[in-house]
């Protein structure tokens, strides 16, 4: 059987050899005689498995010394009531509110403090990120940004200027797809299905001086929540996603391979760009996302009408394109281009826009 294109926007594509491998150790992990799913979490075996997990990410993404990593679970959604649990000393944090993720993460961060929307694009429709004016509060506990929103396919490529004021970043759908510079952030989180691993696990890295002695909330917070704790016991407070840790150090293995974020970067941009280049002198399919925002994995365009979007996508799945409609709260079309999805189906996706615009040519627009 044929290998889909699949450009789901998560859980998403995992490389072909990294599935290979794993079905390999699937009933006897390196003569453990068992599969890494049946082991301990508290068996040296496994414990190899995190130590290693970690060292390849810290090695990747260049994470200094006195950054944290963890790994936990509930997804990225969980995190947006960790992050104000766990870091609104002050109960006053600053929002950037670029598209439906900040805008979740915003909210529920408002029931734990006063919440300040820096800046916005909401105005636009989310077609654009939203950039600071001015200077920030110095006072503000963090300020929040989800660099690349997923929906809208809009990815902020310069960070804000904080002053003191440490950065959070939600970067899930850009999790090593491209260097980013860590020392430059408070914290990073990523749920890592869209780039790193199957779902039910995030990689939060944090400076340490932020996790102080505890949550700024305090005692009410879930035992399990508390960063210090967790980082503390090396993400093994309790029973972990075994599973996908290990599926996580492969990954992180196969992006070590094939030349780390450097040269993953530029894939990206080689495979998305084949798309931008095409939207942008297409006569029938709009790009979504402003020519400066657009996102280095997602990308989203509409064409003239909802039913022709609807046509698109049932007839990519005839031609193994799937995955192509876009989140039910902005319509149209994305493609998510994330690591693991090859040049290959990209340029089949491709060819299916362009033949999908010749047999359309009646409803093209006929200015340039
Ligand atoms: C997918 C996504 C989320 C939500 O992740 P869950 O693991 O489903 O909670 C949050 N933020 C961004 C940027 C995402 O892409």
């Amino acid at each position: 059987m044929a290998r889909a294109y699949n450009f789901s926007a998560g859980p998403s594509a995992i490389p072909e050899s990294v599935l290979k491998e794993a079905a390999a150790e699937m009933l006897d992990y390196k003569g453990t005689g068992m599969s890494v799913m049946e082991m301990s979490h508290r068996s040296s075996a496994f414990q190899s498995i995190i130590d290693d997990a970690e060292a390849t990410l810290r090695r990747l993404m260049g994470i200094p010394e006195n950054y944290r990593v963890m790994f936990l679970q509930g997804g990225a959604t969980l995190q947006f009531a960790g992050v104000p649990m766990n870091l609104m000393r002050t109960r006053h944090a600053g929002y950037i509110v670029s598209g439906n993720w900040s805008k979740k993460a915003a909210k529920e961060a408002e029931k734990y403090g006063t919440v300040d929307v820096l800046a916005t694009s909401e105005p636009t429709g989310f077609d654009r990120t939203a950039t600071l004016e001015g200077p920030v509060d110095q006072d503000l506990d963090y300020v929040y940004l989800c660099q690349n929103e997923t929906v809208y396919g809009t990815m902020t490529r310069e960070l804000p200027q904080t002053g003191n004021v440490p950065i959070v970043a939600d970067v899930s759908s850009m999790f090593l797809s491209c260097p980013v510079p860590v020392e430059r952030y408070g914290l990073i989180y990523a749920g890592v299905q869209k780039n790193a691993g199957p779902a039910g696990n995030v990689v939060l890295i944090c400076r340490d001086d932020l996790l102080g002695d505890g949550p700024a909330l305090g005692d009410v917070v879930p035992t399990y929540m508390g960063y210090r704790v967790q980082a503390d016991k090396d993400s093994l407070l309790n029973t972990p996603n075994t599973w996908g840790i290990y599926m996580c150090g492969k990954i992180f293995h196969w992006v070590e391979d094939t030349g780390g974020l450097d040269a993953m970067e530029r894939r990206n941009w080689d495979k998305v760009n084949l798309l931008y280049d095409y939207l942008d002198q297409s006569r029938l399919f709009s790009p979504i996302a402003k020519r400066d925002s657009r996102s280095i994995a997602n990308v989203t365009f509409r064409c003239p009408s909802k039913e022709l979007d609807k046509e698109f996508v049932a007839g990519a799945a005839e031609h193994n394109i799937l995955n192509v409609g876009g989140h039910r709260v902005l319509g149209g079309m994305r493609a998510s281009c994330y690591n693991a999805v090859p040049k290959e189906a990209v340029e089949a996706l491709l060819a299916y826009m362009e033949s999908f615009e010749a047999a359309h040519r009646a409803d093209c627009r006929t200015d340039a």
